[in-house]
């Protein structure tokens, strides 16, 4: 079934608990923000605790949780039709923000924490230097952790992708957001959609990390595109993908054109994993990037 107005499939309970003021207070301490407070997303109170809705409550399911820190400010160099992330008005970067981040992920006690960035095309590298000191500096502090990175396409650019790899994270993730045609008007007009795959090949043909990509439907795809963009990924080597529902920020946004019921989600996810021979695939409306990706990551790769 698909509709346009929002079906009640995509709602959420709101995080709450101990675990959850603990780790805020933690960030606010470090003056750190997450994505996953500045998007409101709704995963919120599963993917820091690291248990599902549908775990019990006696504990013996508890695995470390899953937050994702955005690195080099809130303001973005590029305005993609989609992202509620402010664009212009770009900031110094914090020099002091690589140790912050790593302390904070110390104190926390996470197992495993994605880190992802605004663009920042107006810098020299467009920090890809920064970016790979926070994983450096959490590595040193933390050598047990994973480490996943949703990065910026770099503009294409071989020897920035290899400052990242060089640091060594466990997953190296880029979005390719939407399928080849809607590129524009979804994204903004720097991105690409084989710049895009041309990062992950990179990743994949130099180095044994594990490689990650998200698509977002409700965008007016077609099912051929969305079968076409998963075949794609596969050719080019990637491992891990994500599917999930568009949602409208505000009315300056992109509309949402369509709401797939969650049995679409879970027929692209036998269709990715069990067809096109994906690692795993998280599939559903609510599924974000980063969703429990802690916790997918350890059961499906490394059990
Ligand atoms: Fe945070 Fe990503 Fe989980 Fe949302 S899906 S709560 S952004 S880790
Ligand atoms: Fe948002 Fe990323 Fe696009 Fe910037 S590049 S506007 S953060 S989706």
């Amino acid at each position: 079934m698909s509709r346009t107005r929002k079906p009640d499939w995509l709602k959420s309970r709101p995080p709450s608990g101990q675990e959850f003021a603990g780790i805020r207070e933690t960030l606010r301490e470090h003056d750190l923000h997450t994505v996953c407070e500045e998007a409101n997303c709704p995963n919120l109170g599963e993917c820091w605790s690291g248990r599902s809705e549908t775990d019990g409550d006696d504990g013996s399911d508890d695995r470390g949780g899953t937050a994702t820190f955005m690195l080099m400010g809130d303001r973005c160099s590029r305005a993609c039709n989609f992202c509620d992330v402010r664009t212009g008005g770009m900031e110094a970067l914090d020099p002091d923000e690589p140790e912050n981040v790593a302390d904070a992920v110390a104190e926390i006690g996470l197992d495993y924490v994605v880190l992802t960035s605004v663009d920042r095309d107006d810098l020299p590298e467009q920090g890809a230097g920064h970016f790979a000191q926070t994983i450096r500096e959490i590595k040193a502090r933390h050598p047990g952790i994973l480490v996943e990175v949703l990065i910026p396409d770099f503009q294409g650019e071989p020897r920035l992708v290899r400052k990242i790899i060089d640091a060594e994270p466990d997953v190296i993730a880029h979005n390719v957001e939407t399928v080849e045609r809607l590129q524009f008007p979804v994204r903004d007009r720097r991105a690409g959609y084989e710049q895009s795959l041309s990062v992950l090949e990179q990743v994949e043909r130099e180095s044994d990390i594990y490689t990650k990509t998200s698509i977002m439907l409700g965008h007016g795809e077609y099912d051929h595109e969305v079968y076409q963009t998963l075949a794609d990924l596969r050719e080019r080597g990637v491992d891990i993908v994500t599917l999930g529902q568009y949602l409208r920020p505000s009315r300056d946004h992109l509309k949402v054109r369509r709401y797939d019921h969650p049995d679409k989600y879970e027929t692209w996810r036998r269709v990715a994993e069990e067809e096109l021979g994906f690692l795993y695939c998280a599939s559903g409306p609510m599924v974000r990037s980063s969703y429990k990706a802690g916790e997918l990551f350890v059961d499906a790769v490394l059990r």
